[in-house]
């Protein structure tokens, strides 16, 4: 172990305290360690996992498209039939507005793509974002962040950038003629996930249709039944101009994309043509990838399951140091009293035998997220693993 820590120093760090928890492999919830232990992975890596580890029909898609061809040319001038069957699968499950699909590398890249083409359809450059919202961590993902102290460093970023707060109809103010585009998590996930209240997605989108503004979801967490819905904009009963989706789109490996109506996307293909260019974008192996885990996600039933099961970890979760677990379906914060709590809960987890992280813009909470394919039987003995953390977290204080 020793040794292998001795390679983290020709990796870049991210910060100064990362978790260390050393795979050897990954097969269902869980994912082991070269010692022969394991965790229930609680946060499928974050959000992506949703059919979990090595699927065996994901697995099985990704050797056949790899005996076929891998990266050929760039995104775009090809035909390259993984790319179209999964875009033909995800529009057949999506409103008919949404029915081009512009395939990229990552979430940050759908989001730089969404916002590139709403200034091209209108005209405009102003864009309305959220207090806590997260969007990725390039420099026009960044712009839209909505917190300040990870932003600052960074400064000048994109200019015409508001911050509204989130489910406060005071939001609808900022939205005029001027605004290209207003983008918003339709629940807010590194605010520690924040479901929207009266409407407020409704309300946007009217306020949008008065202004000629773009509505942009960005559905990179709530996508591929999450939140008990297949897509988080079916749940709200509100479509956006332009969905932008990432991590479990790609069953596990790379993949972002953005997906709107077809006379609109043509707006970044022409006059200038290349609006957006992206070498690796829409990958025939991520492709491949991400349509078997979709059909894996349908031919399981696994949507359909969801929210029975959140539901039973908010039964058994009951502790006096859980002071909420709010969330829809599996996409959950387990609210604490405090950083140090949530600290001491995410290492307490690696030695019990789970695995969970913290938010960005909620400190007091950890999340929990576990792949869909997590069984009752699963959920209940992790379950316990959780409630054992959580007492000893409150003798040792
Ligand atoms: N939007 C949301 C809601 C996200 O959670 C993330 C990633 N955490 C991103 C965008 C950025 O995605 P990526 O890390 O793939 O660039």
């Amino acid at each position: 172990m020793e040794s292998r820590k001795e390679l983290l120093k020709y990796l870049a760090p991210t910060s100064d305290a990362p978790l260390n928890f050393e795979v050897s492999h990954a097969k269902g919830v869980h994912i082991y360690s070269p010692d022969g232990s394991s965790c229930v992975d609680l946060i499928s890596g974050i959000a992506v996992a949703n059919t979990g580890h090595a699927h065996p029909k994901v697995i099985a898609a990704i050797q056949n498209q790899a005996e076929r061809f891998t990266h050929v040319m760039v995104y775009g001038e090809y035909i390259q039939s993984p790319q179209g069957e999964y875009a033909q699968a995800l529009v057949a499950m999506l409103p008919s507005s949404l029915n081009t699909v512009y395939f990229v590398n990552s979430g940050s890249e759908a989001v730089e793509g969404a916002l590139k083409l709403a200034k091209r359809a209108t005209g405009r450059h102003e864009i309305l974002a959220f207090k806590k919202a997260y969007h990725g961590s390039t420099h026009g993902a960044l712009s839209v962040m909505g917190d300040e102290r990870l932003k600052q460093p960074y400064r000048p970023l994109l200019p015409g950038i508001t911050h509204a707060e989130f489910n406060n109809e005071t939001a609808l103010d900022n939205i005029t003629e001027k605004t290209a585009a207003v983008l918003v998590e339709p629940i807010q996930g590194e605010a520690g996930v924040i479901a929207p209240k009266d409407n407020f997605l409704a309300k946007l989108r009217s306020k949008c249709n008065e202004t000629g503004t773009l509505l942009l979801f960005d559905e990179i967490q709530t996508g591929f039944g999450r939140t008990g819905n297949i897509f988080a904009l079916e749940k709200y009963k509100a479509t956006p101009d332009i969905l932008i989706l990432a991590k479990s789109l790609g069953g596990g490996l790379p993949l972002g994309a953005f997906i709107a109506d077809h006379p609109l996307m043509e707006k970044l293909a022409l006059n200038p043509v290349l609006g957006h260019i992206t070498t690796f974008g829409g990958h025939p192996l991520s492709c491949a990838a991400g349509k078997a885990a979709l059909d894996v996600i349908i031919e399981e039933k696994l949507v359909e399951q969801v929210n029975e099961k959140g539901a039973l970890f908010k039964k058994l979760l009951q502790h006096k140091l859980i002071k909420e677990l709010r969330g829809e379906g599996l996409f959950m914060a387990i609210q604490l009293e405090s950083f140090d709590q949530a600290q001491a809960f995410m290492h307490l987890g690696v030695k019990l035998g789970f695995l969970t992280d913290w938010f960005l813009f909620c400190e007091n909470a950890v999340r929990l997220a576990p792949p869909l394919i997590i069984t009752k039987k699963e959920i209940e003995k992790v379950s316990e693993k959780i409630l054992a953390a959580l007492d000893q977290i409150d003798t040792n204080s």
